[in-house]
């Protein structure tokens, strides 16, 4: 089966198993890889986020799909020892980097690590100041069910951050970018990581995944409120903000 675009489309329990292997595959240089691979600017992105998340000492957040901690580790400083941290993630390999990668830095005591589906939440209603999901909506099968469960433990007057990979508002940044994803991306993986295979779909997932008003609706359907984005970088990346009132 191919789409439109000439992806392969993949049935749900495969894409599961597909990005379970993934990132099962590139925990260990994930982080190294970032950087090379966005030049550096996933900091400047993640900043950004910070400074849209309105997040105050004695905040609860809910870091999901945190893989390894960027955003744990600047909201960990932020919400201090009245406030807590949960870094929940589906995949354990990612998970353990995060985990070490913050306990190096003296990232403690505030900071929890839960391994979760974000389609299904395991956590109680209306729980969270702020949920930040970075790059990682794109890899979730039902997105859709995963906003509802990311809405059900909000709690009242708090807000979403979706920061993700998005449709680049000029056509000639986009054929560039899609040269750079297709043909100079997956060749560094292959370089460096020694997995081509895990940045072609990395690749891939980011042309499926829907566009900045796509997402603002699905955001809508489940119930969120004043919802917004902000093109980054040329709407490379986007940040949707939802509230639940
Ligand atoms: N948020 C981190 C960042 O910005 O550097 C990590 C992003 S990484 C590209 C995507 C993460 O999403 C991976 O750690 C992956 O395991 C996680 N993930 C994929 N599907 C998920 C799901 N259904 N529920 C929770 N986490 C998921």
């Amino acid at each position: 089966n191919t789409t439109h675009f000439g992806y392969k489309t993949v049935e749900s329990d495969q894409k599961v198993d597909m990005v379970a292997s993934v990132f099962h595959s590139v925990a260990a240089k994930y982080d190294v890889m970032n950087d090379l691979m966005s030049m550096g600017i996933h900091r400047l992105w993640k900043r950004f986020t910070i400074d849209c998340s309105g997040v105050r000492q004695g905040h609860k957040v809910l870091d999901l799909a945190g893989g390894t901690g960027d955003l744990t580790a600047k909201f960990s400083r932020i919400v201090g020892d009245t406030g807590s941290v949960t870094l929940a993630d589906i995949n354990d390999s990612m998970l353990k980097v995060g985990r070490a990668k913050l306990r190096d830095r003296g990232i403690v005591g505030n900071v929890t690590y839960v391994q979760a589906n974000a389609e299904e939440l395991p956590f109680p209603d209306n729980h969270f100041d702020l949920i930040t999901i970075a790059f990682g909506l794109r890899n979730v099968t039902d997105k859709d069910k995963a906003l509802a469960s990311m809405f059900r433990v909000l709690k009242p007057g708090g807000r979403l951050l979706v920061l993700e990979f998005s449709k680049p508002d000029s056509e000639a940044l986009n054929k560039v970018y899609d040269f750079y994803s297709f043909n100079i991306l997956p060749k560094m993986g292959e370089l460096i990581a020694d997995d081509g295979d895990s940045y072609q779909y990395l690749a891939e997932s980011i042309r499926m995944h829907p566009n900045q008003d796509t997402l603002k609706g699905m955001m809508e359907t489940v119930g969120f409120e004043s919802v917004e984005y902000h093109n980054l970088t040329g709407g490379i990346v986007a940040l949707h903000r939802g509230y639940k009132f």
